[in-house]
């Protein structure tokens, strides 16, 4: 089966696989394997299309940083004015390091240090996302502290089913995110009350991979219900954050576009002043990049036969992880039978696998481009099995630029020493 996922930045042609003007075979000879490999013009065409959705309504898109974290992409988006949902201080370090302003940040998640509090409330960013009743009386306290008021919204948690992968939805009862609905409006009146605080808006983010608007204009639904609610207690929210959360396709999945996802709940704003936010993450990055790898060795087996790889699990861990499929393309064809092949890693556990069952012609020390591995893929990459980490490009027209060199096997005992014998 020949899948074809947004091959609008690849083609095939004499030179192999291409993205943009360079052939990815140029890329490997030049930088190595495995190496991710972006390219500008998808991510600027994945960014626009929220901008150009969203025309003429006053509007934040926040890339969520944890989808990809590198600093040459960040700085691709903050060139194009963008917001930065971010889940800890490192990732507000980083999109101030990348250029992106503070006051288009949005900070997410369950648990917020104090420290954190205080790095973000400095740099000054646009809201804290509360997640419990805890975090709201810390935030007053440490924002005491220094002085200053900070912008919050609430996460609630609408308690909507999203349909998607258990691990990755985020906006049922069971979930550790956001505050219950059923327990906001107090908690609205608590931080309403609360010295330090300037109640600013709300937000909920219900899951990943979407492949469907409905569950999300649900939720926003409900949190509309709220948000008038809090009006008539003279509580005005001046945002409503819709979160991130529009699937791709990896295999055959059938995404809406990012107009066709936005365009009902562009219907159920109509004519409301908030300000949208949004904070898409794998839609802006995932089919932006793809991972590069070279077939170290071709293994022949009774029940199976493996291409062994030098990139692994550490380096893409959503096979292992979710049973995610990237789709695994030859870099050169060749007039070869295509035989079936699990796309393993040199790493010691069975889960060690990119691709299962793929036909592929191929042979040893030939090049394979793992797809949709833009988002979530470096950035939750590990030096496990003390591989260095790969390095990353960014395609540019007929440029490469190297964004992050690979690790070398030192940088990653540089902090540790051995014990000093007796
Ligand atoms: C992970 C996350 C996102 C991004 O989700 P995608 O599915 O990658 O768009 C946005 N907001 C929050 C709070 C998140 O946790």
């Amino acid at each position: 089966m020949s899948t074809t996922p947004s091959l609008s930045p690849f083609s095939q042609g004499p030179r192999g696989l291409t993205l943009e003007g360079v052939a990815l075979a140029d890329i490997a000879a030049r930088f190595g394997t495995p190496t991710y490999v972006y390219s500008r013009a998808a991510l600027v065409a994945a960014f626009d299309a929220y901008r150009h959705a969203l025309g003429e309504r006053p509007a934040l898109v926040c890339c969520a940083v944890k989808a990809n974290s590198n600093l040459g992409v960040l700085s691709v988006f903050a060139a194009l004015d963008a917001g930065f949902d971010i889940v800890s201080g490192g990732e507000l370090a980083r999109v101030l390091a990348a250029g992106g302003r503070a006051d288009r940040v949005v900070f997410s998640g369950t648990g917020k240090s104090r420290a954190e509090m205080r790095q973000a409330l400095a740099a000054g960013i646009h809201c804290f996302n509360v997640e419990s009743a805890a975090e709201l009386d810390r935030l007053d306290e440490v924002a005491a502290a220094l002085g200053t008021t900070a912008p919050v919204a609430l996460r609630v948690n609408p308690d909507v089913d999203p349909g998607t992968h258990p691990y990755i939805s985020t906006g049922l009862k069971s979930n550790k995110f956001g505050v219950a609905f059923s327990g906001a409006l107090a908690l609205y009146r608590r931080a309403a009350a609360l010295p330090n605080l300037r109640v600013c808006g709300i937000a909920c983010h219900i899951g990943s991979q979407l492949l469907d608007p409905a569950p999300v204009v649900e939720a926003a639904g409900k949190v509309l219900g709220l948000v008038d609610r809090l009006a008539a207690e003279g509580i005005h929210l001046d945002h409503i954050d819709l979160g991130g959360g529009l699937g791709i396709r990896y295999r055959d999945e059938t995404p809406p576009t990012v107009a066709a996802y936005l365009a009902p709940l562009l219907e159920l704003f109509k004519g409301r002043t908030e300000a949208l936010c949004f904070e898409p993450g794998r839609s802006l990055t995932g089919n932006a990049g793809l991972l590069l790898t070279r077939i170290e060795y071709l293994k022949p087996g009774e029940e199976k036969n493996f291409a062994i790889v030098d990139a692994a699990m550490n380096d893409l861990a959503r096979p292992a992880l979710y049973d995610a499929w990237h789709d695994a393309v030859a870099v050169m064809a060749r007039d070869l039978p295509p035989q079936c092949y699990d796309v393993v890693g040199p790493i010691c556990e069975s889960g060690d696998f990119l691709a299962r069952e793929r036909n592929l012609a191929v042979e040893e020390g030939d090049l394979l481009a793992l797809l949709s591995a833009g988002a979530y893929g470096m950035s939750m990459s590990s030096n496990y099995n003390s591989r260095p980490r790969a390095a990353e490009v960014i395609v540019d027209g007929d440029s490469v630029h190297l964004v992050r060199e690979r690790e070398t096997v030192e940088s990653l005992y540089a902090l540790e020493k051995p014990l000093a014998r007796e």
